[in-house]
């Protein structure tokens, strides 16, 4: 329940953002991280939050395979210790893994010595199973200060946001997940969507809609953070 609230609020809080100066900013965060699309060219990037799963992130990995199209996974290092293997199968298709914290808290709110482990824990994690330290950090519900950019960058991670946000995780219904997605969607969007933290039937219904009808508007599909 706390965290449902806290995520509406948050996605207040970006939708309010949206509407003013600070749209450029994920976009901005998400050149500066290695985006690996050409400059100027009409690409997307899929980012999938809270896994690994192993429900949902192996049919995620076979739509993406289906369609030849690689995204960024910000992956929750208690998962990652708890399903291993998961982690190590998104990383051998390509896909991009990056650090979400290991256990999903307010980062803001966390001493020094917590915030350190909660972002070092997950590096180490997630370089036992993909070779590859993360370069990047997805700060739970988007929650960042200047403590929390500073400790990233200390780790040497860039902050990564969104800007396409469909709440898929609230679970409003498949058509709703993709037509959000296609309505808002602009050439260098970052769009969140979630493979793990419950039931993401919806999200893996709808992904083969939102990579068809992208790819007909002539976007291609790019990684973050190399
Ligand atoms: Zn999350």
């Amino acid at each position: 329940m706390a965290v449902g609230r806290l995520r509406t609020a948050i996605g207040a809080l970006v939708v309010a953002l949206a509407a003013g100066a600070a749209v450029a900013l994920p976009a901005a965060e998400a050149e500066a991280a290695g985006a690996k699309g050409a400059k100027g060219a009409k690409v997307v990037y899929l980012t999938f939050d809270d896994g690994p799963s192993p429900a949902y992130t192996p049919k995620v990995l076979a739509t993406l395979s289906r369609y030849g199209v690689r995204a960024t996974f910000f992956e929750i290092g208690q998962n990652v210790a708890a399903h291993p293997s998961v982690t190590a199968q998104v990383a051998k298709q390509g896909h991009s893994v990056q650090n979400h914290s290991w256990s999903h808290p307010d980062l803001r709110r966390l001493s020094a010595a917590a915030l350190n482990a909660q972002l070092a824990d997950t590096d180490k994690a997630i370089r036992a199973q993909t070779g590859r330290t993360p370069n990047c950090l997805r700060p739970p519900y988007g929650a960042v200060n200047s403590t929390v950019r500073s400790k990233a960058a200390t780790l040497g991670k860039q902050v990564v946001l969104w800007s396409v946000d469909p709440a898929d995780w609230s679970r409003p219904g498949t058509a709703a997940i993709s037509s959000r997605v296609l309505n808002n969607v602009r050439p260098g969007s970052v769009i969140l969507l979630h493979d793990g933290g419950g039931d993401r039937s919806q999200t893996v219904a709808a992904l083969p809609t939102i990579i068809s009808t992208l790819k007909s508007r002539g976007y291609g599909f790019a990684t973050l953070c190399g």
